[in-house]
Formats: C-alpha cells, structure tokens, sequence
C-alpha cells in the first residue's frame, strides 16, 4: 500500500488525489491536509461570493473526498503542526498544494499607512477568512482606489459597487454585506500601469461590471489606440478591450462610478497617519512593452487602497524556494526525492480554476512513474501522522466534520442565499462539540 500527503485543500490539491486516485485505485491511501477545518482553499476564500456557478466546482471535489481512497484531514498546518521532513518520513510520496496567500507588496513610500490593505485581505474579509475576520476596511470614505489590472482587481471594485440587492445569492459574508450597505465609497478607481491592451481582465467578468444596478464603469477614451489596433490581440483579449471602449458610451446616470485610470503607476500613498490619496505618476509603455514613467504625476483621493498585483506561496522549511518567482523552485512539478508542487505553488498565482486540472494529473503522472502502482510501500500513512498530531494536541477534522460544519453553515443562511459562514475557526470547532 501507498500512502500520499496532499498538502492543501484547492483546485490543485483535489486535482491531484484525483489523477492519484485513479492511478493507483485501492492499493494507495490519499490524504488531503489542509490548515483549516473546511477545505476548498481559494474556492471558498478567494472566488467572489456572487460568482455561485463557480464555487459549485467543490461539488465535484466531494466527490473525490468521498471515494474510498481518500481522506481529508484539516485543521493541521504544514510547517507548524508538522514538519514537511516529518510527512515524508510518514508517506511515500508528499505533494504540496499550499497555493500562494500572501499579497504581493507594491513597494512604495505609504503602503504600510491604515486605509491600504491587500485583495487577499479584503476578498478574505468578505468571503469569511478566519485570519481577515477583524479587518474592518475603512468604507467611511468617498473615494477608494484598488490597484492593479487583473480579475482579482476587477472583483474587489464590483463588490465595492454593488447594492445590497445585488448580494441576494451569494454567499458574502453577513459582516461584509452590512458594512458594505452602509459604505459612502461613491467613486472607486482601478489604477493599471499599463494600456487597455495589456489588461488581465476577461470579457464575463468586465461585461459584468457594465450592467450594475447603481454603479457605472467609466474609461477615458484618449487611453485607447485606434480600433484598428485591435484586430492582432488574442480573441479574448480583444473582447475584453471592446466591452472597455463600449463603457465611454454609458450614461453616467447611477450615484457611482468605476473608473478605469490607465497608465497610471503608483509611485506613494500618502495621508496623515491613515491613506487620503494617493501620488501616481502617468506612464507610457517603452518599445519593450514596460511601463516607463514620463515624470508627470497627479493625485487619485482614496482612503481605502486595496493592492491587487498578484500573491506569492510562502517558504516552508527544507523546501527549496524560488525568490523571484515567489513559489517553491520545481522542475515541471518536482522539487525533491519524492517531495512535488502543484498549483499556484508550483508555477506561481496565474491561471484559473481549470488550469489547475492538468497540472494535477502531470504532477500525479510524475508520481506515478517515480513509485508505479503495484510497487510495494512501507510508510505508516495517516495512522502515524494522527499520532504525532495527538502527540503535540492537535486535532485534525475529518470530512464528516467538514460536512456538519456546512450544514450548520446551510442552516444559518439568509432567505435567498446559499450559506451563512462561520469566520472564526473555534466556532468551526464549536460546531463539532470541541
Ligand atoms: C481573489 C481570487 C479570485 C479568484 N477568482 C477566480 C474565478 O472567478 N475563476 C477562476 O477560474 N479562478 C479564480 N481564481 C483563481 C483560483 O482560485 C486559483 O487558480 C486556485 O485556487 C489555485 O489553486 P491552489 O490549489 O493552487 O491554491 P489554493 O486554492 O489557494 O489552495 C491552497 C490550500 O492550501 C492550504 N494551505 C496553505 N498553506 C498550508 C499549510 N502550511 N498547511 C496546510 N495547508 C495549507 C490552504 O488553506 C488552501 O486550502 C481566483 C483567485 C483569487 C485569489
């Protein structure tokens, strides 16, 4: 028998016990750890709350948890509870997929000022992370400015700009939606270094944010190249910068607006002990591509700043470490004897839901031709790992647990949505008797 350790619960954990699974069938044990009693990672914590048809993918994860095979065993920090040299001593094969959760930092005079947070703090606040439950974003403001030019950026504005109304079937947390109701934010400024056509922002997601219920997008039409140069862009991209030119031909007739402010680099943030503008210098883009600085520079009032330029996977000891690409250094998925990454961990925060999909099945592939199915193992597998985790009192959740703590979540829903979430890990644990 095989024993596996999947470390982290998101897309690319349950890809990989997946393509796992189906290799090996009954002769290997797949467990999947995550630090949280609840699994799903980014699903859960990261994809927007009023994007329901996207989170619905856990249902698929389920069912990997549920095959014969696999066991989910949270509520154990990898790096804390236990060493990554400990699992491999305990499993043939350990496979992080600890993702990339720490925001990127922007650099510049300011960014440390109350009032500036980053998109893996606020999404967190809203989506019902334990560690970003107390964040209380400063929403007494006019102006809020997010930074960067991706989807990540794109949801943090929509959700600045939505109504109440608008929340009905999502799953935005209850503290997050009364703030937000009572938010005075009327203008919200998404600030991208470079042009329309070097945006990471896709169509469904921009074609969205042009049919708000009190909220209009706004693009300065003199940002954009003649039409024409849009013809070579990939066929998406192109969508994305149509649906952005057809913004200048909406009425600005709602109480807010999203302004889409390009070729803008932020250069400091500044205010009296808490963010009030912030010092972005125009650009313009070199022969390269890069966005060059022209020295001119104007002031964006904003006394919320959310910083949406991208994640990095933090070290894990022993574990080789890739400082400029911020994820674990791997070849093609392999970082050590019998050690691999997978997802945001493996090639760093870019891609979606689905990418991680084949990179699962490669990573499996890799583990699979590394210990082929049949090969004898001699690892104690999650028998010795629940006994050095009672050893130092912790106390793993299983997925039995994990499905009384969503029924109880079920439960506690408001009339039209899917689920009221706990935000505080002992209330998790209240919910199992501990
Ligand atoms: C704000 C946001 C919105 C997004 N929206 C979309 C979208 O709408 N559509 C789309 O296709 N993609 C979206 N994505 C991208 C998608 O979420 C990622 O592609 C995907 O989640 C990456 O999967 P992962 O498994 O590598 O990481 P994660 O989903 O981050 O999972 C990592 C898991 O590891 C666990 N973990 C971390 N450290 C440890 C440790 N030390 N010990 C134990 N466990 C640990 C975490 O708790 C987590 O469960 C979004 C991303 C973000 C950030």
């Amino acid at each position: 028998m095989r024993h596996f350790a999947v470390v982290g619960s998101g897309p690319a954990g349950f890809y990989t016990a997946e393509a796992l699974e189906k290799a090996y069938g009954d002769r290997a044990r797949i467990d999947i750890l995550d630090r949280y009693p609840v699994p799903y990672g980014l699903i859960r914590f990261g994809v927007a709350p009023d994007h329901q048809s996207l989170k619905a993918v856990s249902k698929r994860y389920d069912k990997v948890a549920e095959s014969a095979s696999v066991d989910f065993i949270g509520n154990v920090s990898v790096g804390g509870d236990v060493s990554v040299a400990e699992l491999l001593e305990l499993y043939d094969a350990v496979i992080l997929a600890v993702g990339a959760p720490n925001d990127r930092k922007l650099g510049i005079p300011g960014e440390d000022l109350a009032g500036v947070v980053g998109s893996a703090e606020f999404v967190g606040w809203y989506n019902g992370h334990p560690e970003f439950a107390d964040l209380d974003p400063p929403l007494g403001g006019t102006h809020a400015a997010v930074i960067g030019n991706g989807n990540v950026a794109l949801d943090c504005a929509r959700i600045l700009s939505k109504t109440r109304h608008e929340f009905e079937g999502s799953d935005i947390v209850g503290h997050a939606l009364d703030a937000l109701d009572h938010s005075a934010i009327r203008t919200v400024t998404i600030l991208g270094r470079r042009g329309p056509h070097q945006i990471a922002m896709t169509p469904k997601e921009l074609g969205e944010v042009g049919h708000l219920e009190d909220a209009v997008p706004v693009v300065d039409m003199a940002d954009f190249p003649p039409p024409e140069a849009d013809e070579p862009l990939e066929p998406g991209l192109r969508k994305s910068v149509t649906l952005l030119r057809g913004f200048a031909d909406l009425e600005a007739n709602k109480s807010k607006t999203m302004v889409f402010d390009f070729f803008a680099k932020p250069v400091a943030i500044e205010g009296d002990g808490r963010a009030e503008r912030i010092v972005v210098e125009r650009t313009q883009l070199d022969e390269n591509g890069a966005a060059r600085g022209t020295g001119e520079t104007y002031e964006v009032p904003a006394s919320l700043v959310i910083t949406a330029i991208g994640y990095s996977t933090p070290p894990l000891q022993g574990v080789a470490y890739d400082e400029r690409g911020t994820k674990f250094l791997n070849d093609s998925g392999r970082i050590a004897d019998r050690l691999y990454a997978v997802g945001w961990a493996r090639r760093g925060p870019t891609g979606t839901i689905g990418t991680n999909r084949p990179d699962g099945y490669e990573v499996a592939d890799h583990v699979v031709a590394d210990m082929p199915a049949g090969s004898a193992g001699d690892r104690a597998g999650a028998g010795g790992l629940k006994r050095l985790l009672e050893s130092r009192g912790v106390m793993p959740t299983d997925y039995q647990d994990w499905r009384k703590i969503e029924q109880t979540e079920e439960s506690r829903a408001r009339p039209g949505c899917p689920r009221e979430k706990f935000v505080r890990v002992d209330d998790w644990l209240k919910t199992l008797g501990r």
